[in-house]
């Protein structure tokens, strides 16, 4: 089956706007707490064992029901900290699609259960993925940037397919160096830094993570048409319509997250 590899989001072209790169960002990628982490102090060990002889099942009467989501998040525990950042988003993008709305209903037109299919979704981790946001002048468009890719899936991959994300991309990272190309796009030359952006969000912002990931859904259940890693801004195209079906969802879950950490 032919499949493009090179399939990837969050190009960037056409955008020119620089912006101060001092200024760090209000997210961090360590801003999400785990929801199962807790201290057992002495005093409730006792309690907390009693509790588990008293509501240990009978095995011959209730069979414990495998979580579906086990697999996949023990998958992320191994990936440290950018597993935990995946693992926050996902849970975004599974609270976005489990529910009746305009983003689910455009996904639903491509698979019935859109959500069911993200969820049995991988992930990997590129870590020597490009990290450099190429500039180059074109007769036509003016300025352009093209940002470092954010992440890639096959097209029409279906359940149990992966997502791969650029250890250095968007997802990740906020800012990255510019490398100025010449007119003939040979030699490359350093002038500077550029905020990472996925359309209105910036890079390792939780908007741009769940943006990131409705984008590869969208690709994987065949809803957006292949793009790839070129100038040609048809992967920035596919974002912003991810966004015209997605973006009242996406800031919902951002605002409800924020309200939930506060
Ligand atoms: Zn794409």
């Amino acid at each position: 089956m032919k499949r493009n590899r090179n399939r990837s989001i969050g190009m960037g072209v056409g955008r020119s706007m620089q912006r101060d790169v001092d200024n760090h960002g209000k997210y961090a990628a360590s801003w999400w707490k785990r929801s199962c982490q807790f201290v057992l102090r002495p005093k409730w060990i006792a309690a907390a064992a009693l509790s588990c002889l008293l509501f240990v099942p009978n095995s011959s009467h209730a069979e414990r029901t495998p979580d579906r989501d086990e697999p996949i998040l023990l998958e992320l525990s191994a990936l440290g900290k950018q597993g935990d950042t995946i693992a926050r988003a996902r849970e975004q993008v599974l609270g976005i699609l489990q529910q009746q709305n305009a983003c689910s209903a455009w996904f639903e037109e491509s698979d019935p259960d859109p959500a069911e299919v993200f969820r049995s979704l991988h992930f990997e981790l590129e870590a020597s993925g490009p990290s450099y946001v190429y500039g180059m002048r074109d007769a036509d468009r003016g300025l352009l940037y093209k940002h470092p890719w954010a992440a890639k899936a096959f097209e029409n991959a279906g359940r149990n397919s992966t997502i791969f994300l650029n250890a250095n991309g968007p997802f990740f990272i906020r800012t990255s160096r510019i490398m100025q190309l010449d007119p003939g796009g040979v030699i490359a030359r350093p002038t500077g830094s550029l905020v990472l952006a996925i359309s209105p969000y910036t890079g390792n912002s939780p908007g741009a993570q769940i943006v990131i990931l409705l984008h590869e859904l969208g690709h994987i259940t065949g809803r957006l048409p292949s793009d790839d890693d070129s100038w040609d801004g048809r992967s920035a195209r596919n974002t912003a319509e991810v966004l015209r079906h997605c973006k009242v969802e996406t800031n919902a879950a951002i605002h409800n997250t924020s309200r939930s950490n506060n």
